[in-house]
């Protein structure tokens, strides 16, 4: 939880406001609240195959998963999932779709609200970010069994399948 306020720097102290245990400034009044942070990912497609990128940072470093990364504030959520796509992958993706919307809490950063997209790969070389060791195409039928996040394994399980969404 945030120490001092954003506004004043005054040190922030636990109240109970609207029911739950917040951080309130006592010098100008207030309220850090804590919300998820959206992010976006893209399912890029190439017919049944997957562009998935093995991740070199925590957390699950080393495990596969979706181009994915928070939006910045001055971006839309589709501009931040292109540009997070371009960065962990080198391919210009075009968005085709939007797939799902999951909330991350399995994430030891933050929770976050994670906006899914699919698209495809219009231009570019193929080539790992740094947030990234590795990026591939995976076949949807042999995916690999490292894959980090609990969203990207539901969101690779739907794009297999083709199940729709289970609201739960
Ligand atoms: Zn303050």
């Amino acid at each position: 939880m945030r120490r001092h306020c954003q506004a004043c720097g005054a040190a922030l102290e636990e109240r109970e406001l609207e029911g739950r245990l917040r951080a309130v400034c006592p010098a100008c009044g207030r309220v850090a609240y804590q919300n998820p942070v959206p992010a976006a990912a893209v399912a890029v497609l190439d017919g049944r195959r997957v562009l998935l990128g093995r991740r070199a940072i925590d957390p699950h470093r080393g495990a596969w998963g979706l181009p994915a990364g928070y939006q910045e504030v001055d971006e839309s959520i589709e501009t931040a999932a292109v540009r997070e796509a371009r960065e962990e992958t080198g391919l210009i993706v075009q968005l085709t779709g939007l797939f799902d919307v999951l909330t991350t809490t399995d994430d030891p950063r933050k929770p976050s609200l994670l906006v899914v997209f699919t698209g495809r790969a219009v231009d570019g070389d193929l080539e790992p970010g740094s947030d990234c060791a590795e990026v591939a195409w995976h076949d949807l039928d042999h995916l690999p069994d490292d894959v980090g996040f609990r969203n990207d394994r539901r969101v690779l399980e739907r794009l297999r399948t083709g199940a729709d969404k289970a609201f739960s």
